[in-house]
């Protein structure tokens, strides 16, 4: 059989799983909004490969960590702004269909480790941001709240509270901090309810992620990665390809 017919095939099949489930649940990550130009993390073109003379001697990780932010909080805040500023971005056709497939009642919500903000921008109203999010920031200490301009606008190279002067920082899961409870609780809850989970755009390597995809014991498991993941073998499909171009072709 010919590429094409496979994917044709395999096209069908998901769509027949799809009309088969009752409670469907889409688990995503970077490789979502790659298509609207944020870089993921991992990939080749990822921010772990990007080359920045001033942040070379760190590891990537340490520049998203509570250590850097509590350590070196002006690193923290140029490597923030330089890289994760997201919000001139725009929804592409994954999030758009994810969106439309919640409205019309196919889709009970959405679990994402990214924190653009996009799937939101694009309409959907059930999604669980187990890392946060860009859009709100908060005081360290008295939790006045500002919007995500105040961090990424400032001309303060560490931003300050105008309460009590202490850092205003992003309401994102650094690494080293606990996910958000109440929206990792519902992710569990709606992983718990679910008989078809997407699995798109993630490596699964970040363990928050892949400890809810291990948590997953429904009927039917869809993985679309342009990457390998290691669930693949539990998956009924798999598809190595883009998820914008899948997403749309099961509209
Ligand atoms: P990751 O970089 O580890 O993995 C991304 C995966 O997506 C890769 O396996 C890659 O093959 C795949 N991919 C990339 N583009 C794709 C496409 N168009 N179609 C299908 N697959 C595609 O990212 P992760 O697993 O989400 O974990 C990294 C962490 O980085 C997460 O915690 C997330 O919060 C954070 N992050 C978020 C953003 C964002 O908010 N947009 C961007 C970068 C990183």
């Amino acid at each position: 059989m010919k590429k094409e017919q496979i994917e044709e095939q395999k096209i069908g099949q998901f769509a027949e799983i799809l009309s088969d489930s009752e409670y469907v649940v889409f688990l995503g990550g970077a490789g979502v909004s790659t298509e609207s130009g944020i870089p993921d993390f991992r990939s080749r073109n990822g921010l772990y490969h990007k080359k920045e003379k001033r942040f070379s001697k760190y590891k990537p990780e340490y520049l998203l960590s509570y250590e850097c932010l509590k350590c070196e909080p002006e690193i923290f805040f140029d490597y923030y702004r330089k890289n994760l500023d997201a919000r001139s971005i725009e929804p592409n056709a994954a999030h758009k269909v994810l969106a439309g497939m919640e409205q019309a009642g196919r889709l009970k919500g959405i679990i994402t480790q990214n924190i653009d903000g996009l799937h939101q921008k694009a309409g959907s109203i059930n999604v669980q941001e187990i890392h946060g999010t860009i859009w709100h920031n908060h005081c360290i200490s008295c939790g006045k709240e500002f919007g995500s301009d105040y961090i990424f606008e400032s001309s303060e190279a560490v931003p300050h509270c105008t309460e009590c002067g202490r850092i205003v920082r992003p309401d994102v899961t650094l690494y080293g901090e606990f996910l958000p409870q109440e929206a990792y609780q519902n992710s569990i809850s709606m992983i718990g309810k679910a008989d078809c989970l997407i699995i798109g755009g993630t490596s699964l390597e970040v363990g928050s992620a892949a400890q809810l995809a291990h948590m997953y014991h429904g009927k039917y498991l869809v993985i679309i990665n342009k990457g390998k993941t290691k669930l693949e073998g539990k998956a009924n499909l798999v598809f190595h390809d883009s998820i914008g171009k899948i997403m749309r072709a099961i509209e």
